[in-house]
């Protein structure tokens, strides 16, 4: 579903990806888990298509299309998904509005029918229910004085209801209580499907303890440099990056 190979890039001159290659295939969860500065959020954008980013060398397929050459509206439309790790207020801009507004979008681009207000209605319950939520967070402004832990419900809430084929979750986890950590894991875990994957980004372990991954691999220095099951999470849980320090090829 996702090649990207040997990706290089770099923001205001200066290289971050520095040939990052990762395969992806569809109902699959990856973990991408390092340093501070490693990347990661820098590989999430790109493959969102946010701006700022140049790509030097290197390649991203997605469903067999050459992601890098869509706007961020076609990636969005082709099933791209990325919930920020800052999610961004829309004051006065009604949640359930903007995401309507955000799905019939992506719908008219794939050439598929607009849901009208009673049909979307239907289909947001459907969705409050498979993540047992309730509607209190439809009728506020988006991300309107929500707390850490009600924006990053929303963005699970928002990734249910676009049905995406690839969710990148940015530090979902970061300065979330334990109880709003598991809602959110609860979600990500309820929206698991075969046709969709998962890329989960994080600093930390801890999230991986309700979301088990698939295939974990460690960013350091713009590259994959390990690859593992959910037990290299638990490995770096023990040893830190330092430990993973020494095996960053020097630069090339
Ligand atoms: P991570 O998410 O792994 O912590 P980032 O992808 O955010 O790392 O950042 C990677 C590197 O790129 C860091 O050294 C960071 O300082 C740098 N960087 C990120 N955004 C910018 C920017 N807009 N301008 C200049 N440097 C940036
Ligand atoms: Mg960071
Ligand atoms: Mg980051």
């Amino acid at each position: 579903m996702l090649k990207i190979d040997n990706l290089h890039a770099s923001i205001a001159g200066k290289d971050i990806l520095k040939g990052l290659t990762l395969h992806v295939k569809p109902g699959e969860v990856h973990a991408i888990m390092g340093p501070n500065g490693a990347g990661k959020s820098t590989l999430g954008n790109i493959l969102a298509g946010r701006d700022g980013y140049e790509v030097t060398a290197g390649s991203v397929e997605f469903d067999g299309r050459p992601l890098l050459e869509l706007d961020p509206e076609e990636r969005a439309a082709a099933g791209v998904f990325l919930a920020f790790q800052y999610p961004v207020e829309i004051p006065g801009v009604n949640n359930t509005y903007f995401l309507r507004s955000a799905l019939n979008a992506q719908r008219k681009a794939r050439g598929e029918e607009e849901l009208d207000s009673m049909q979307f209605l239907k289909l947001v319950r459907e969705k409050l229910s498979v993540l047992h939520l309730d509607d209190r967070l439809l009728h506020r402004g988006v991300n309107e004085g929500f707390s850490g832990g009600e924006k990053k419900r929303n963005e699970i809430f928002q990734l249910a209801v676009l049905e995406p084929r690839l969710a990148i979750l940015d530090e979902t986890d970061s300065g979330l209580d334990i109880d709003a950590l598991r809602h959110v894991a609860d979600g990500v875990n309820a929206l698991r499907a075969p046709d969709r994957a998962f890329l989960v980004i994080t600093h930390y372990q801890r999230l991986l303890d309700y979301i088990r991954p698939d295939h974990v691999h460690v960013l350091a220095d713009g590259r994959i440099v390990e690859s593992g099951g959910p037990e290299l999470a638990l490995q770096l849980e023990e040893h830190g990056y330092a430990w993973i320090a020494d095996r960053v090829a020097p630069e090339a």
